[in-house]
C-alpha cells in the first residue's frame, strides 16, 4: 500500500513536469480582461486581452499603440472578470510592461497586429490563464474556434470556424465578431484538456474576421520576458 502511494506521488510529480502548467481552477471570464486604453496622442479605445501565463497577457498591437498616430500607450486599466466598463473581479492599472510587433508607422496592417503585456505581479494566480498552442496550418484549418470578448455593453463568447489559414501569421474566420479587438481566439472541445489560445482577433468587416496567429516568435519572446514564470 505504502509503495503504491509512493509510486502515485512520483507519477503525479512526473506528470506535473510534463503537462503545461495550468492554474488550479480556470474561468475564461476571469482570465479575459476588458481594457480601458489611453494613448499618448489622446486617443482612447476599449479592447480585450487574455492571460496565457502567470504574468503574461496576449492582445492585439493596436490595443497597445495607436494605429492612427503611432503613439504609445499612456495608461490602461485591465478589468478581469468585468461586469461593467469599470468594475470586475480584479482591476490592474500599473506594474506592467508591453511589447508590440507593429508600430503602424506605414498605416494599419493586420499582419503583425499582436502584442503582449507582462505584469510584475503574478496576476494569473487569481485570474487563472488559458493554455496556448502554436498550431500548424493543417491543425488549424477549418477548426471551430471561440472568440471571448468584451464590448461596451457586455461580454460575448462566439463560435467561429477558421475558414482557412490565410498565411503563416493570419487566420480568416467565417464571420466578424464586430468588436472585441485583441480577444483570445481559442479552441475548446471535448478531448482537449484546456481552452487553448491560438491567436488574437484583430479586424473584421463585411462579414470577414481576421485573427493574428500566435507564432513561435511571440511565444518565445513571451517566455523570455517571464510571461510563464
Ligand atoms: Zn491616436
Amino acid at each position: 500500500m505504502k509503495r503504491l502511494t509512493i509510486i502515485a506521488v512520483v507519477m503525479l510529480v512526473l506528470l506535473a513536469a510534463v503537462l503545461p502548467s495550468y492554474a488550479a481552477s480556470f474561468d475564461d471570464h476571469k482570465a479575459t480582461a476588458y481594457m480601458n486604453i489611453k494613448f499618448e496622442c489622446g486617443c482612447t479605445r476599449t479592447g480585450t486581452g487574455a492571460m496565457i501565463g502567470r504574468r503574461g497577457l496576449i492582445t492585439c498591437a493596436h490595443n497597445l499603440i495607436c494605429f492612427q498616430h503611432s503613439k504609445w500607450l499612456k495608461s490602461c486599466t485591465f478589468i478581469f472578470g468585468a461586469k461593467s466598463a469599470n468594475s470586475g473581479q480584479k482591476k490592474v492599472t500599473s506594474g506592467y510592461t508591453y511589447t508590440v510587433y507593429d508600430t503602424f508607422e506605414n498605416g494599419y496592417s493586420g499582419e503583425n497586429d499582436i502584442g503582449y503585456v507582462i505584469f510584475e505581479q503574478p496576476i494569473g494566480d487569481s485570474t487563472g490563464w488559458y493554455a496556448w498552442q502554436v498550431g500548424s496550418d493543417e491543425f488549424l484549418n477549418e477548426e471551430f474556434t471561440h472568440v471571448n470578448y468584451y464590448t461596451y455593453n457586455g461580454r460575448f463568447n462566439e463560435l467561429f470556424t477558421i475558414q482557412y489559414v490565410s498565411n503563416s501569421k493570419q487566420l480568416k474566420l467565417d464571420d466578424n465578431p464586430g468588436d472585441g479587438d485583441g480577444a483570445p481566439v481559442y479552441l475548446a472541445y471535448e478531448g482537449l484538456d484546456w481552452p487553448t489560445v491560438v491567436g488574437v482577433f484583430t479586424t473584421g468587416g463585411n462579414g470577414k474576421g481576421y485573427a493574428r496567429r500566435l507564432t513561435n516568435q511571440v511565444a518565445d519572446d513571451m517566455r523570455a520576458a517571464g510571461a510563464f514564470n
